[in-house]
């Protein structure tokens, strides 16, 4: 199955900054599929910036309702019409900065799909969750609220103690955790679980990347802070499964 090499570029990047980023990336990788998640305002600019490219353009939240009254946020349905493709919902940041519970990433998962966007569902642990035993527990808790019935998006397991700090989980231990995913998404979705992508999130970079990627059930991986730069990103996605 064909690997998701996708970068969360969080409140970093810049206008200036865009043609720079996407030269080395406008042959795409063959056998693999990219996508960037910029800011909201440089969404519209990254999709003019990589015109003709195989590289995606997403968004790294949307809002719950469709439309209306809701001050600062972003509806699903606009996101789309200017050519964003996925989204990134539940991200840990925004489940520890903004309080975002798992009945509400399940419903902007709803809304997000309605308008066309696919949904990239984060969920993880915390370091005091994985060294008290429950990770797993976790981890299924957070994806049984958070997925909705019939769902057909991606899947990011990204350990919180992972996201930015350097250190990640032993092969092992990725590998039981997507495994013990799968078994969940089987589950509750049916054939739909059996193929969806499941990606690792948390600390992946050039020099890492090949050995994460090839852990059964990894189906690719989201990136922080190695998706800046051009050509970290590029070599992750060389390193990736075809
Ligand atoms: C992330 O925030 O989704 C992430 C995985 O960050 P980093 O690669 O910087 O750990």
């Amino acid at each position: 199955m064909r690997q998701m090499i996708a970068g969360n570029w969080k409140m970093n990047g810049t206008l200036a900054g865009l043609a720079g980023f996407a030269a080395p990336l406008a042959s795409g990788v063959d056998g693999v599929d990219l996508l960037i998640c910029p800011p909201f305002p440089l969404i519209g600019p990254m999709i003019a910036a990589f015109a003709g490219a195989p590289v995606a353009v997403g968004a790294q939240d949307c809002a719950v309702e469709v439309a209306g009254a809701h001050t600062g946020d972003v509806s699903a349905a606009l996101l789309a019409e200017i050519g964003a493709s996925h989204v990134i919902l539940g991200h840990s940041e925004r489940r520890a900065d903004h309080g975002e519970r798992s009945a509400v990433v399940r419903d902007k998962a709803r809304t997000a799909a309605a308008a066309g966007l696919i949904p990239i569902i984060c969920i993880g642990e915390t370091l005091a969750e994985r060294e008290s035993g429950e990770a797993e527990t976790v981890v299924r808790a957070q994806l049984a609220g958070s997925v909705p019935d019939g769902f057909a998006g991606l899947i990011a397991y990204e350990p919180v103690w992972a996201i930015g700090t350097g250190k990640t989980p032993t092969v092992a231990d990725v590998a039981a955790m997507h495994a013990s995913i799968r078994a969940s998404l089987k589950k509750q979705l049916g054939d739909a679980g059996t193929t969806m992508l499941i990606l690792y999130g948390g600390s992946v970079k050039p020099g890492n990347a090949a050995e994460l990627l090839a852990i059964p059930d990894v189906g690719g991986a989201l990136i922080g802070g190695a998706s800046l730069e051009a050509d970290d990103f590029l070599a992750i996605a060389q390193a990736a499964q075809r």
